[in-house]
Parts: C-alpha cells; sequence; structure tokens
C-alpha cells in the first residue's frame, strides 16, 4: 500500500487532504462539510470510517466548518493546539450559544513532534492571522510530505521544515498584480498581503529558486484565491522558477482544486 497524500479540496471555501500509510488515515483539516467529506473520500478509495484521526492547522472557517460533525460520527481523535481549540469553541459558542464537545480531543504543541500510528508528526508554526496556527511535516515508511498553507511569509523556521520533502504542499494563493487591481476592499488586500496574510505565485517562485532543495516528487500548489489568482497563472511562475533551475525539472508540479478532489498520489 506504501504512503500516499490525496487533497480532498483546497482553497477559501474549505480545506482537507488526506495522508496515508499502510496502517493510519489522517485527516488534516475539516474544511468542507462532513457529507461532502465523505463524498469525496469515497472518490478517492478512501472509507472514511477508516480514518485514525482529524488534524487541524488553525480555526479559520475554511479549515474547521465540518469538524464538529465529523468528529461526532466518526469519533476519532482530533489533534490541535491548545490555543486552536480554544478560539475554535468561543466561536462555536458565539454562533451556536454553546460550547462544543469534542469526544476526544489530544492538544499539541508546535515544534513538538508526536505520532499517530505508524504516522510521525511534526507541526511547525506558520506566520497567519490566527492564533497558533501551524504547517505539519509527517513521515512515514522512509517518506516525508509536509503541507504549508495560509501563511504569509517562508520564515526560516517553515523553510527547515520543507526540506528533504517527497511531496511538498504549498500555498500559492495570489498574483500580487490581480490582489491589488482586483475587488477586495483595500484593508482586505492589505491583510492577504501582509507577513501574517497568505503567500504569493512570487513568493513561492522565489522560494522555488533561491531556497528549495529540489528534493520532491511531486510540489502541489494549493490554496489558490478564485479572486485574485487563475491556475495556469500560479503554473507557469511556479514552472518558471523551477525552469530556472534545470536540476527541478523531474518535480511533478500539480494544482490542488477546490471543488474536486486530487488522484491519490502514492509515493
Ligand atoms: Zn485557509
Ligand atoms: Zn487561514
Amino acid at each position: 500500500m506504501g504512503v500516499s497524500v490525496s487533497v480532498l479540496a483546497s482553497g477559501s471555501r474549505g480545506n482537507s487532504t488526506i495522508v496515508r500509510s499502510s496502517s493510519t488515515r489522517i485527516l488534516v483539516d475539516a474544511g468542507i462539510s462532513c457529507s461532502e467529506t465523505f463524498k469525496r473520500m469515497k472518490a478517492a478509495g478512501d472509507d472514511p470510517h477508516s480514518l485514525s484521526a482529524i488534524l487541524i492547522t488553525h480555526e479559520h472557517t475554511d479549515h474547521v466548518s465540518g469538524l464538529l460533525v465529523l468528529a461526532r460520527k466518526l469519533k476519532v481523535p482530533v489533534y490541535m493546539t491548545g490555543a486552536t481549540h480554544q478560539a475554535w469553541s468561543r466561536s462555536m459558542r458565539d454562533a451556536a450559544g454553546e460550547r462544543p464537545q469534542l469526544e476526544r480531543l489530544e492538544c499539541f504543541s508546535s515544534g513538538h513532534s508526536f505520532q499517530i500510528g505508524d504516522i510521525g508528526i511534526t507541526p511547525f508554526t506558520i506566520p497567519h492571522d490566527a492564533v497558533d496556527p501551524v504547517g505539519f511535516a509527517f513521515r512515514a515508511e522512509g517518506i516525508k510530505i509536509a503541507i504549508a498553507t495560509d501563511l504569509g511569509r517562508l520564515l526560516a523556521n517553515v523553510k527547515d521544515n520543507l526540506r528533504a520533502c517527497d511531496v511538498l504542499v504549498i500555498e500559492s494563493n495570489h498574483d500580487l498584480e490581480m490582489l491589488r487591481d482586483g475587488p477586495y476592499p483595500w484593508s482586505v488586500k492589505q491583510r492577504v498581503m501582509s507577513r501574517v496574510g497568505h503567500l504569493s505565485n512570487e513568493a513561492v517562485s522565489d522560494f522555488l529558486e533561491k531556497n528549495y532543495d529540489g528534493n520532491a516528487s511531486y510540489v502541489i500548489l494549493a490554496h489558490l484565491s478564485e479572486c485574485n489568482n487563475l491556475p495556469e497563472l500560479a503554473r507557469v511562475t511556479a514552472e518558471r522558477a523551477l525552469r530556472d533551475r534545470m536540476s527541478l525539472l523531474a518535480n511533478k508540479l500539480i494544482l490542488a482544486q477546490q471543488d474536486a478532489p486530487l488522484e491519490p498520489i502514492c509515493l
């Protein structure tokens, strides 16, 4: 069976990814509805009831909107930082009037690795306007998968965690020019562009040119803005950066989608 990854949904209307080893299946973020998650898991060949755990990167709605229903139906442990849990339950209480209860909550701290089944997980801090946002590096069977979306900058600690990956899922949120000229109010544009906002195509290109070690078999561009980006623009910008480093042409470039799951990537 080996290690594999499926991006079920990616973008500001919901994010969810599955990381699998031979014996463990982890759902990273629960940003689409429970029924849609089940539908997409089945399309990707997974039985939802085979999930081992749910991991949450941060409390923004596009990463947690399906969490409560999923956790109640599947009765699997939910892993997030203590601060993220507090922020999430506060926002749920404000919306519904009661504090949501997770039957099985496991809190982790950024920088401290832990294990679920045979998958080792390292959460690392990312700069984003949430209370305690993290990216994740997963290790199993000699394979490393890293997921880093929703971050304003690629700080040194993030770059460290993106080294020696077999699959790199990285945000390519917006084209700077489209964002500047686009319909968002100026305050929102500033937020997206800020140090705790989202990564632009240009920032990813810069990383691929200057810092990326070229190790990944697959580079997945994720969390593309539907308003301030075009898939082809994100692809061409990243391809140009890879082309300028001929040694990286073996890296397959894939674009994650909002409305359909990607084919599982098997390693
Ligand atoms: Zn997001
Ligand atoms: Zn976010």
